[in-house]
């Protein structure tokens, strides 16, 4: 595949990828657009009872290793909770989003039918707020959504009721003028693992045979604590697992060096150990040698932050030595996120070369 080629499909699955809507357990949207390009580039790609898109590319080795690819496909949302009858909607968090960026945020609001109608996350104006209060950030319960609607009747007959989804916007754009070129956009956790997937599938696809079976998870419900996942490797059942995440990249003002935790444009993060797994050391190795034999840049995401699905996979059957990607990215888990063109393109090709030359653990 030429590089402008390789380019093209990469800012148009973002972009497509950015714009579905698929809140934890509300992944529909993403799951169809994924199984659809997957089941054209896999020997056969199917949905398993949890939600998680699932595919097989067969290696040429019966005996080969089973390498398993996760990336998840919720993101952060809102999961309404209630309908006042006066036509606001009342909300819980699905996933860990700072509550400092609430007020006044711009929200979509997805009805039965799938249907996007607008909101705004009101609260009580600051004139008649008790001053004592007002430097604080307010409490998701202290808010509400405001789609305009005169009752809860009105809300309804919209097709949005108790369990709807919703998000806080975020335009997507490409712009390759600036910085050597990055994406921003909403739910770039973890459509950009999703996205760097499916590009590598494409890969495989059109390169030469290889000994080892790939195996693909699209999983589901990550963001509320990895419920897909052990489903999905239970019938993939890989011998190494590889998490691809898009994490925090801190490169900005005000944050020292030791604290950043990843910064963009330095190429794929590798990360040691998160607060869910001690990465295989030995996979973290070949993941350095085969950046570095493309020469990309490469850096370890600082231990001890976060976690992943990996967490959750490298301890079933027998045990699965397992490693984890990651995209830098800015601003993760709010409206907007930040992406390098060069970072998202160093994983994916990194990612490829990987999985095209043996593995030895
Ligand atoms: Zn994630």
């Amino acid at each position: 595949m030429s590089e402008d080629k390789l380019l093209e499909n990469v800012i148009e699955t973002q972009r497509k990828l950015a714009t579905l809507i698929g809140v934890s357990g509300h992944e529909n949207e993403v799951r169809d657009f994924i199984l659809s390009e997957l089941k054209k580039i896999t020997d056969e790609a199917w949905i398993d009872k949890m939600g998680n898109v699932l595919g097989i590319k067969k290696g040429t080795d019966p005996n080969g290793l089973r390498i398993m690819i996760d990336a998840h496909m919720d993101e952060v949302g809102l999961l309404i909770s209630f309908i006042e009858s006066n036509g606001f909607l009342r909300f819980t968090p699905l996933g860990g989003i700072d509550k400092r960026l609430y007020p006044g945020s711009d929200i979509k609001v997805q009805t039965k039918s799938g249907k996007i109608v607008s909101g705004i996350i009101g609260m009580n104006p600051p004139h008649i707020t008790d001053p004592k209060l007002r430097d604080k950030s307010p409490d998701y319960m202290d808010l509400f959504i405001d789609i305009g609607a005169k009752n809860e009747e009105e809300v309804k007959n919209l097709g949005i009721m108790v369990g709807s989804r919703a998000v806080l916007d975020g335009r997507f754009e490409y712009n390759p003028d600036i910085g050597g070129g990055f994406m921003r956009g909403r739910a770039f956790d973890d459509r950009t693992g999703c996205n760097v997937a499916l590009q590598v599938a494409k890969l495989i696809k059109n390169s030469d045979p290889i000994p080892n079976t790939i195996l693909y998870s699209f999983s589901v419900c990550e963001e509320v604590g990895g419920r897909g996942v052990p489903a999905a490797t239970n019938e993939l059942k890989p011998d190494i697992g590889i998490a691809l995440e898009n994490t925090i990249a801190a490169d900005v003002p005000g944050v020292p060096l030791n604290k950043q935790i990843t910064r963009l444009n330095h190429g794929p993060a590798f990360t040691v150990a998160d607060r869910g797994a001690i990465y295989h050391e030995k996979l973290l190795e070949i993941f350095k040698i085969r950046a570095e034999e493309l020469g990309f840049e490469w850096q370890y995401k600082t231990p001890a932050y976060g976690g992943t699905n990996a967490g959750i996979f490298h301890k079933m059957h027998k045990g699965i030595p397992s490693g984890c990607i990651s995209v830098p990215s800015r601003y993760i888990h709010s409206p907007i996120a930040m992406v390098r063109i060069s970072d998202v393109l160093a994983t994916i090709k990194t990612l490829h070369a990987i999985l095209m030359k043996p593995i030895e653990i």
